[in-house]
């Protein structure tokens, strides 16, 4: 097995289950079943998060997911979703206040989606005291970046970067030490199926939007990575 050189931040990893040698892979749920699933996949090179996704809110009961928190290496993925759930806003607003407060609790990182909803994602989570947090996909408001930073979180970049403009620009003003690549693999994205093999082909153009050369940029990744999920 080779060492890891490539680090996955937000990654379905049950909906893939092959090995990827050389990656680190934090693997998020997204309902009870998924979250089960994911525990029992644990292993050196997979973290695993439970959690309810925004889309799953209207569907799916707290019991369960919150009873798997205790063994999970971070939660997530979580969150607010304003363009796509299905779930009214004050029930989304319930779990995700629900998941902020566990990982203010136990201190593990918390793992969000945000869509439409950054800025008030953000609030909840600094409302909550909660201290290590990623916004997965980070396409949000630039001057949001500078809150994150400074409360000690992270965003991931989605090798959809290489096309979806919005989202490059965003990257090109974070600060290189809140940024954390990703996959969001095992979810499809434009007729495409998303993997962690994904993440080395964005690693040039990252490298060069950020202005440092790759070997560096790798370096910076694997250290956020680490100081994210405190490895
Ligand atoms: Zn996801």
């Amino acid at each position: 097995m080779n060492p890891p050189r490539y680090y996955d931040a937000h990654c379905h990893y049950s909906n893939l289950k092959k090995h990827y040698d050389g990656f680190v892979i934090a693997a998020v749920s997204m309902d009870s079943s998924s979250s089960l699933e994911t525990l029992s996949l644990r292993s050196e090179s997979i973290l695993a998060g439970v959690g309810i996704h925004p889309w799953k809110v209207h569907e799916e009961k707290l019991e369960l997911v919150s009873s798997m928190v205790d063994k999970a290496d971070f939660i997530g993925e979580v969150g607010l979703d304003y363009r796509f759930a299905k779930a009214p806003k004050e029930l989304q607003s319930n779990y995700f206040n629900f998941f902020a407060q566990k990982a203010s609790e136990t201190g593990k990182l918390i793992n969000v989606h945000a869509l439409d909803a950054w800025r008030d994602a953000f609030n909840v989570l600094t409302r909550a005291g909660v201290k290590r947090a990623i916004f997965h996909w980070y396409s949000g408001p630039e001057d949001l970046l500078k809150d994150i930073q400074g409360a000690g979180y992270y965003i991931t970049v989605n090798p959809s970067i290489t096309f979806q403009q919005k989202h490059k620009r965003v990257v090109e003003k974070a600060p290189l030490d809140i940024i954390i690549t990703e996959s969001d693999g095992g979810y499809e994205y434009r007729g495409k199926l998303l993997e962690p093999t994904d993440i080395p082909a964005v690693i040039p153009l990252l490298a060069k939007l950020k202005g440092v050369n790759e070997d560096e940029l790798l370096r910076v990744i694997e250290s956020n990575f680490k100081k994210a999920y405190q490895l």
